[in-house]
């Protein structure tokens, strides 16, 4: 059985008293090797649990626990070892003058030894696909290129969680290819939770679990497979089932299967 790394009890959350609340009574359990994604329509309050595993936020009302640690003031600078996150927007996530740089920023700002900081360097590059671009500037890199260096940054210090907040969002379709590709071969790496955060049901396909939001509830959560046949329901909630699931799942009750095993 895997160890359990994050879990939210009936987490309740509103930006100020006045406001309305955005998360209501949310419970959920992520495991470490699982990767489960986050889908719901914009506003539904994704990001707002993101930023609450990260301790940038915390709840009015509910318990978070990350790694068997009750996530509070005196906390949370541990925890924020154990959390990383990849953000939209490549541009806003490079501090070094060239991808190794990039990488080693995190690792010295924490006191990796020299060494380690090398070998780190050369594993997470290679782990996202761009160790032959070490000693490239930032800015000739694509908007795929560069998320996947933002992704090996974050690795770097190795978290327990690594979370994509709409990490594909501002990418052309082969960046958001790449980006899907590096988290499927990042799945199931020893020891580490991914949770993805989008509103496209085209990148949860290959997620272990989906957990659908709406607003600021759970509205499920499940495999794949089993969100995806729900595609009226989740056409209500203003999520649209990629083509290819319906196709499949039509083809199916007809008796041919597209692949041994088309999703999750
Ligand atoms: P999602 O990531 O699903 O788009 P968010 O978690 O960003 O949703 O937002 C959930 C709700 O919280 C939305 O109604 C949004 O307008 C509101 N919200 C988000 N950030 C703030 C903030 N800083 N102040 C007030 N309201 C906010």
């Amino acid at each position: 059985m895997s160890k359990r790394l994050i879990e939210f009890r009936n987490v309740s959350f509103r930006y100020g008293e006045e406001q309305p609340w955005v998360l209501k009574n949310v419970s959920f359990e992520i495991y470490e090797d699982e990767w489960v994604a986050i889908i719901g329509h914009n506003g539904s309050g994704k990001s707002t649990i993101a930023k609450l595993v990260n301790g940038l936020l915390f709840p009015q009302q509910g318990e978070i626990v990350i790694d068997g640690q009750l996530v509070n003031e005196e906390s949370i600078w541990n925890i924020r070892k154990e959390v990383g996150m990849v953000f939209q927007n490549p541009d806003n996530q490079f501090v070094g003058a060239t991808v190794q740089d990039d990488v080693a920023f995190g690792m010295e700002n924490r006191g990796f030894p020299r060494e380690d900081m090398v070998k780190r360097i050369d594993e997470t590059l290679k782990a996202v696909g761009m160790q032959a671009y070490r000693l490239t500037e930032p800015h000739r890199l694509s908007g795929g290129q560069k998320q996947r260096v933002a992704i090996a940054s974050v690795l770097a210090i190795s978290p327990k969680v690594l979370i994509l907040d709409e990490a594909t969002a501002m990418l052309d379709p082969n960046g958001r290819k790449e980006i899907m590709e590096t988290v499927s071969q990042l799945q199931n790496s020893q020891g580490l939770s991914l949770i993805t955060i989008t509103h496209d049901l085209h990148e949860v396909v290959q997620a272990d679990r989906v957990i659908v939001m709406n607003e600021g509830e759970i509205w499920d959560e499940a495999t794949p497979r089993e969100i995806f046949s729900k595609k009226d329901e989740l056409r209500k909630i203003g999520l649209d089932v990629p083509f290819v699931a319906i196709l499949a799942d039509e083809l199916k009750q007809v008796g041919i299967t597209i692949s041994q095993e088309p999703l999750n």
